[in-house]
């Protein structure tokens, strides 16, 4: 097959791990007999030092032209000052609403190799911890309706969803609990929200199409709780746009590996966006520091879902799970790894290569 990806290197270390999730893309290629067209483009900081725009028209056409957008990540102190719609973030959003990806998924996944970096006790995670999160990621609460009454002292937010929102987001959690543990909870606030009970009602009605799956509800306080209890409790989450951004931020922590961790976001149809969930890192931007394993995972995550090259997807896990079994380590993951095992981006990236060649 031939793909063709765009690519958003961005601010900061962004262009360090790109430059590593493309050359595991190319020997993913080399090995499996794929084709990898890369087209690079601006968004970011980097875009409005070029143009003034942190999305210019151009980079969205390349993105929706493309079978998939690797983004690095956006943002630095450089452009802190700059009023909102102007700000390298302005970029993230802009791509999520223009390329209509509504669903946005979060592996946290502890890898065993790195359980020492894990802030909860042994024994809570003495299961592992591996929970797919799929977030709601253009409607409810973020979208809705808001406003101030004319005096000022009093504001609103209002949380709205329809079936079809509901349903697309629930179909993806089936579906994603089929190919993994088969265990599916549905993350939400019925006791109280109108709007979460229409979540209940939406996935009652699914639930026959997946016999497979056990299918459960949580209360997202409970859920809050339960995942720094008894992380191992989970498999996939379904939950809205505001709840799964408080939970996925809560479980990627509870992993410690924050250079580890990838994300999805996808829509109906269309090219997916993938990036890793840092940011841009300035602190150790430009030192060969960076840890690109995040997006090399996130990689993975776009050979799976959007290029669906399954079997490639896992050779590239595979690889980066050899490579933390020989005890090579980035400095952020490095725990009491000897001195020899530390490695920059670069040596990282290398040793994914090999260990997919081999
Ligand atoms: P951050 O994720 O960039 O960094 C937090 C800490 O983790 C830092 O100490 C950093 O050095 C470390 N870190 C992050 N990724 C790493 C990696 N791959 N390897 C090794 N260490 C890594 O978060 P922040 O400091 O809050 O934000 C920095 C900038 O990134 C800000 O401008 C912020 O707006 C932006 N940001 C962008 C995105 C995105 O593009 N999706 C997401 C979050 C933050």
């Amino acid at each position: 097959m031939d793909f063709k990806i765009a690519t958003i290197p961005g601010d900061g270390i962004g262009p360090d791990i790109v430059r590593e999730g493309c050359r595991v893309l190319e020997a993913v290629g080399k090995k499996f007999g794929h084709s990898f067209t890369f087209t690079e483009t601006l968004a970011g900081g980097a875009a409005i030092d070029a143009t003034g725009n942190p999305l210019p028209a151009e980079t969205l056409d390349v993105c929706k032209k493309s079978d998939s957008v690797l983004l690095g990540a956006v943002g630095g102190p450089k452009w802190d000052n700059l009023p909102g719609s102007k700000r390298p973030e302005a970029a993230l959003l802009g791509l999520r609403g223009e390329m209509k990806v509504y669903a946005n998924l979060r592996p946290a996944l502890m890898f065993k190799q790195l359980a020492s970096a894990c802030p909860l006790k042994a024994e809570i995670v003495e299961d592992g911890l591996d929970i797919l999160i799929v977030r709601e990621l253009t409607g409810g609460i973020y979208f809705g309706e808001r406003g101030r009454s004319e005096d000022g002292t009093t504001a609103w937010d209002t949380e709205k969803y329809s079936r079809d929102e509901i349903s697309r987001i629930v179909k993806i959690g089936f579906e994603s609990a089929m190919k993994r543990k088969k265990r599916l909870c549905v993350v939400d606030k019925a006791n109280i929200l109108e709007s979460s009970r229409l979540w209940r009602e939406v996935t009652e009605s699914m639930k026959g199409n997946y016999p497979a799956v056990e299918l459960s509800y949580m209360y997202v306080d409970n859920a809050a709780m339960q995942l720094v209890r008894n992380p191992g409790q989970f498999d996939v989450i379904a939950t809205s746009n505001m709840f799964g951004d408080i939970l996925s931020d809560e479980a990627s922590q509870v992993t410690g590996s924050i250079g580890m961790l990838a994300s999805a976001s996808l829509g109906d149809s269309g090219p997916g966006l993938y990036e890793p969930i840092h940011g841009s890192a300035p602190d150790i931007a430009g030192k060969d520091l960076a840890n690109p394993l995040a997006t090399i995972l996130t990689c993975a995550m776009m050979l799976r879902y959007s290029l669906k090259a399954e079997r490639e997807a896992v050779a590239v896990e595979a690889a980066v799970a050899a490579v933390l079994d020989a005890g090579w380590r980035t400095g952020d993951i490095a725990g009491d790894a000897s001195r020899d095992k530390i490695v920059g981006t670069k040596k990282m990236g290398d040793l994914v290569v090999q260990a997919l060649e081999q």
